[in-house]
């Protein structure tokens, strides 16, 4: 079986949109940042276009936008049109400044590309990736544009799974090159690399494998959640789309759920003002240079703990080797592990040993929502 990013990204999200999707071919209308987006992506295209000779005019490259957002615009409502319109062009105009003249100690190997790689045994990883720029002798560097304002921090770029498989595609199509994969916000003109260990790398190809291995054993089971608010399927889910009905149990729901969301609220809330006063406490203290205070009825004293965070394994290891004693502190590492079952190194049924052995822990999560206001969800709590 082949799967995209963007497929696997849906299952992962919940196997149901993704059956709806993907399997019954419900149509799903894109969105007008989606529009907009795509209309940006056309132009940079045209800007970056490695088969042309030299860079295109500024105008050429608006063109390009016009022309995609005119094949687009009917789609978007039209009380927003002008202003994706303006903010394209803006930001065209913004990005051309910049970047116009030929980058240097960079040059456009390709826009556009598609990749279909191997996976496992079978199974294949397929995409396309914005830009790739060689940026000197064996550096490349993977782009992928970014449209919207909202930016992630470091260590949720580190963590991007997109930006994972980018990496896995390009090592694969250019091996004799060092791979650095980016997000590039357009918007910001920033741009973000990802610093990716080899463990990650192997978990994300071991969580693919797996979101096949169970599209293929039909495990579409709906994953509710605060993405059910803007979900394109969602009046064909099997959660939603028939009117709720409610057994006459012997429980009394209505009161359990008003309870429920009435404690939520006031734990909020608790939350909230004891860690405003705790915050003012510890000011006092700094300040006042103790670890005590009294006031109120009350005396408080600070403690300070130190946890650990991680442990340098190399700088250990090195210690306790010699001693003998490495085997009594390493542990099964969870991504190793997936990493591992991603390989070929190991038969099937060894694999399935190995997945026999694991431990799993199901939690279940109650989010509330006041009806009639699907834009504000109201709380979510454990
Ligand atoms: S409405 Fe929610 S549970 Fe249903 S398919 Fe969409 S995302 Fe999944």
């Amino acid at each position: 079986m082949q799967i995209s990013f963007s497929r696997f990204s849906t299952y992962r999200r919940c196997p149901q949109q993704y059956k709806l999707q993907y399997v019954d071919r419900i149509p799903v209308p894109a969105g007008p940042e989606l529009h907009f987006g795509a209309a940006v992506h056309d132009a940079l295209n045209r800007m970056y276009d490695p088969r042309q000779l030299q860079r295109p005019q500024l105008e050429e490259v608006i063109e390009a936008f016009i022309a995609s957002w005119q094949g687009r615009q009917e789609e978007v409502p039209e009380e927003k049109r002008q202003l994706y319109f303006e903010r394209g062009v803006d930001l065209l105009r913004r990005h051309y400044e910049r970047h116009g003249a030929e980058e240097e100690g960079a040059r456009t190997a390709a826009t556009e590309l598609s990749f279909s790689i191997r996976l496992g045994d079978s199974d294949r990883l397929t995409g396309r990736i914005d830009r790739v720029d060689v940026l000197g002798e064996k550096q490349l560097e993977v782009i992928d544009y970014k449209t919207g304002a909202r930016m992630p921090t470091q260590s949720i770029v580190d963590r991007d799974v997109q930006l994972a498989i980018y990496r896995l595609a390009a090592t694969e199509l250019y091996p004799a090159f060092d791979v650095t994969t980016t997000l590039y916000y357009v918007l910001h003109d920033v741009r973000m690399s990802a610093v990716q260990s080899d463990e990650m790398l192997s978990e994300t190809q071991y969580d693919i494998l797996e979101a096949i291995a169970r599209v293929q054993l039909g495990d579409f089971d709906p994953n509710p959640d605060s993405h059910c608010d803007w979900c394109g399927v969602k009046a064909h889910c099997e959660l939603f789309r028939k009117p709720l009905e409610t057994p006459d149990l012997e429980i009394d729901v209505d009161d359990a759920l008003r309870r429920y969301a009435e404690a939520s609220e006031a734990e909020a809330e608790a939350k909230r003002y004891k860690a405003e006063a705790q915050a003012q406490i510890n000011a006092y203290l700094d300040q006042a240079k103790t670890e005590r205070v009294e006031g109120g009825g009350y005396e408080a004293i600070r403690r300070r703990y130190r946890q650990v965070v991680s442990w340098d394994a190399e700088r250990v290891r090195e210690t306790l080797e010699p001693l003998g004693m490495w085997g009594r502190v390493t542990q099964v590492d969870s991504a190793a592990v997936k990493g591992l079952l991603a390989t070929s190194d190991l038969t099937r049924e060894q694999k399935a040993e190995i997945e026999a052995a694991a431990e799993y822990r199901e939690s279940k999560r109650i989010r509330l929502k006041r009806l009639g206001l699907p834009e504000d969800p109201e709380e979510t709590a454990e």
